[in-house]
């Protein structure tokens, strides 16, 4: 169940916002603490549209009330009297909630701090409280953390709801009816969340199809610091409910790779996916990679069958069909003198993929040792940065990270030197059409943007976990839409 917690200031703006929740909710919460003006109790339960939630927290269990208990609890019996669904009590105050009616309790535990190791002991204070359901809600510090809030979960068989707050925290708030959680909150729009971490209640439905997420469903996500931007769960979800998968793919911001891998055992992952910073690491967990993934040693899909974890690279087969894309039907790399600017990550990759397929690579970098070095492991030939125009080439890659946003107007290659009938590729992909493919479209250029390149390396990601071919056009249509809701952000 979805609840969504109703957190305005005034009574007036409370009933209307249970209004438009209970559109799309199962039941809201609403939270007294937050009225700055007297409370209406009868007037917000009063026909209410759906269940309710009956809440005034306290402010040492991270609520805004900083009144004395006694004032704060008393509206709390009212609740109970004008017969409220649930109230919400903290652990220590329950024994002010003698008459509970037809009114189910819900005995919490809140700690902004941190997430205790002893969470089963916790458990056991709030069950011998004698309340109906309980509920935990814990500051997630180390992703490890959100996954013991799960197991925790999964190993209580009493009614109870269990959260990790905070960015780390979010796979327990999508992953909810996964280990049989009774609900989880999700905030009416991004401005009105009651805890840190909270995801709106359209991103929970929309994105990660709350509704159809059970006990069954496989556990797919991303690991990566920071990730709160990633395009990939809104790719990946499409591509499942697309392909009528019941599979959940969630977002992991993880500081400690390894430790995370061991921790994540109880989520029984099916897949990772795996951005910046972990690429390397997740290179070193995995043994028989393809040739070129090996070469590259950066792993960005991990793939768990049973205790085995198998990895590939998909991001040099990515750039190379987002090349082959701009070019006549069936021709190849083969024998194309390309011109690859940087040396990063991003372009060791696409370096390693065009040398595989028997393209001409140049290398041009602002630090030509970096290009040097690079050039030297793949075999194949570094200019300085000052010659980049000087070649002769028929494909373009700019690989650096010039013309990112917000420095929208840099670009890594002039645009008198591009010439008319060459491919140019851009990685960059925020903003979508930047300087460099502009121009070069002005100057008869070829272009290709650099989210088919993110569109490409997702779908093979698809197909490495599931044997099926990723659906290009469902994951571009989930990107681009996602892309333009997202990218004032990034
Ligand atoms: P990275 O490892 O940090 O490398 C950055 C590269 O940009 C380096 O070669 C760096 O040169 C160069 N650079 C930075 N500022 C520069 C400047 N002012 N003038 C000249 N060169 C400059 O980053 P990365 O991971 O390789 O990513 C590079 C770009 O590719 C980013 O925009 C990223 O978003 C994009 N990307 C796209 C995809 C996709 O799917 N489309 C995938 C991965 C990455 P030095 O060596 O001299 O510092």
């Amino acid at each position: 169940m979805i609840c969504v917690p109703i957190v305005a200031r005034t009574n007036e703006a409370a009933r209307a916002d249970m209004l438009r929740a209970a559109r799309l909710a199962d039941m809201v919460e609403l939270r007294l603490d937050y009225l700055q003006e007297r409370v209406r109790l009868d007037f917000l339960l009063q026909d209410r549209p759906c269940p309710v939630i009956v809440t005034n927290r306290a402010a040492r269990q991270g609520g805004l009330y900083e009144g004395g208990e006694a004032e704060r609890t008393s509206i709390l019996r009212e609740a109970v009297q004008l017969g409220a669904e649930y109230v919400d009590i903290e652990y220590d105050a329950v024994g002010r909630l003698r008459e509970r009616l037809g009114t189910k309790i819900i005995v919490s535990y809140h700690n902004f701090e941190e997430t205790p190791a002893d969470l089963h002991a916790i458990a056991q204070t709030l069950l011998g409280t004698g309340g109906d359901i309980i509920k935990i809600a814990t500051h997630v510090t180390t992703t490890s953390d959100a996954v013991r809030l799960c197991q925790l979960s999964a190993d209580l068989g009493v009614p109870k709801v269990i959260l990790g707050m905070g960015s780390k925290g979010m796979p327990t708030r999508i992953l909810t009816q996964k280990f049989g959680s009774l609900l989880t909150y999700a905030a009416l729009s991004r401005d009105r969340a009651s805890a840190p971490g909270q995801l709106t209640i359209t991103d929970l439905l929309d994105v990660y199809r709350f509704r159809s997420i059970d006990a069954s469903s496989a556990v797919y996500g991303v690991i990566g610091n920071p990730i709160a931007h990633s395009l990939s769960p809104h790719v990946q979800n499409a591509a499942f409910r697309h392909e009528g998968l019941n599979c959940v793919y969630v977002p992991f911001e993880v500081d400690d790779f390894d430790s995370f891998i061991k921790s994540s055992k109880c989520l029984s992952p099916k897949g990772f996916s795996v951005t910046l910073p972990h690429k390397e690491a997740a290179a070193r967990l995995v043994r028989d990679v393809d040739e070129v993934t090996g070469k590259i040693g950066a792993v960005n899909t991990l793939k768990f069958d049973g205790g085995r974890i198998t990895g590939t690279n998909t991001d040099w087969k990515a750039a190379l069909d987002a090349i082959k894309s701009a070019m006549a039907e069936g021709a190849s790399l083969a024998g194309k003198r390309v011109l690859v600017l940087g040396a990063g990550g991003a372009t060791r990759a696409i370096v390693f993929g065009l040398i595989s397929s028997g393209a001409e690579v140049v290398i041009a970098n602002r630090t030509f040792e970096r290009a040097e070095a690079l050039a030297r492991e793949a075999g194949c030939r570094a200019i300085r940065w000052e010659e980049r125009t000087e070649v002769a080439t028929d494909i373009i890659v700019n690989s650096t990270s010039l013309g990112m946003s917000p420095e929208v107007e840099a670009t890594p290659f002039p645009k008198e030197a591009l010439q008319g009938g060459q491919v140019v590729f851009d990685a960059v992909y925020n903003p979508r059409q930047t300087r460099l493919l502009r121009e070069a479209a002005e100057m008869d250029c070829i272009v290709v943007e650099g989210i088919e390149m993110f569109v490409h390396q997702a779908a093979a990601q698809f197909e490495f976990w599931t044997g099926r071919p990723g659906p290009v056009d469902v994951i571009r249509n989930a990107a681009t839409a996602a892309f333009d809701g997202v990218s004032e952000t990034l």
